[in-house]
């Protein structure tokens, strides 16, 4: 059986507070007409996570973070902690964004200390990997995306199938309306699946494996509807209510 799905919106850096109350509001009223058969996220930025809290509260939403430090605290001036995010109510993290790793420098070693930092605090790591445009044309994207998730998961041992996520979000279709075909999605998920197998063994069947990249609601059905997909990273179609919400339908 598949595992719940997970419907993920990466606001990135958009949307001021004020503005993102209001969709929270508009959002909530949206969900009550829909019948909702997945696990619904809003990563925000952080200074947004408490009012989104605090909307959220008494629905079925989750509210999530897009980075966290590796370190625990200190002297780290504009780091932000898992202790922080915890005490803030955020269940998710979003680790490795492919934007992290090409405008922050950040490579797998760093990516696998803030793994264990968030999973320490008791919250989920979201680890993204993904490929380039020029990996996938050289016949490399497997070999990127299971090194990124190999060093990423480096050392981890999970309770449950649920304690974390994978996004495979090939860079390629981050944002630029390009989408991967459902069955090259598919087929690097399973990918994905089987290196979890060996990770985490019988628990890798239950481990959600997200697809990120263009998702919106013209192709949501089709993606989540494969068999290693269980659920989106949703930049762009996630700034929308009525977008978001078409995709949940669907899920
Ligand atoms: C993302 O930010 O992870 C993402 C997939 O963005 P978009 O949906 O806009 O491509």
């Amino acid at each position: 059986m598949k595992p719940t799905p997970l419907i993920a919106g990466n606001w990135k850096m958009n949307k001021l507070p004020s503005e993102a109350e209001g969709w929270a509001n508009d959002f909530k009223s949206a969900l009550t007409q829909l019948d909702v058969n997945a696990d619904v996220l809003i990563c925000a930025p952080y200074t947004h996570l408490l009012s989104l809290k605090t909307i959220f509260a008494d629905s079925p939403v989750h509210v999530g973070a897009q980075d966290v430090s590796a370190h625990d605290e200190g002297a780290y001036t504009g780091e932000i902690s898992a202790a922080m995010l915890k005490d803030a109510g955020v269940s998710y993290v979003i680790i490795g964004h492919s934007e992290r790793r090409e405008y922050h420098n950040e490579s797998d070693a760093l990516i696998n200390q803030k793994v264990k930092k968030t999973l320490a605090a008791g919250m989920r790591p979201i680890l993204c990997v993904g490929e380039s445009e020029a990996q996938r044309d050289a016949g490399d994207a497997e070999t990127v995306v299971l090194a990124q998730l190999k060093a990423g998961l480096a050392d981890i041992n999970i309770t449950n199938p649920t304690d974390i996520v994978i996004a495979y979000e090939p860079i390629w279709a981050i944002g630029t309306g390009k989408t991967a075909t459902a069955d090259d999605a598919q087929a690097m998920s399973h990918t994905i699946r089987q290196a979890l197998e060996s990770l985490f063994a019988d628990k890798a069947a239950g481990i959600r494996v997200l697809y990120g990249g263009s998702m919106k609601p013209a192709n949501a059905a089709e993606l989540l509807a494969k068999a290693d997909i269980n659920g989106g990273l949703i930049g762009g179609a996630s700034l929308k209510v009525d977008d978001l919400s078409a995709i949940i339908k669907v899920s």
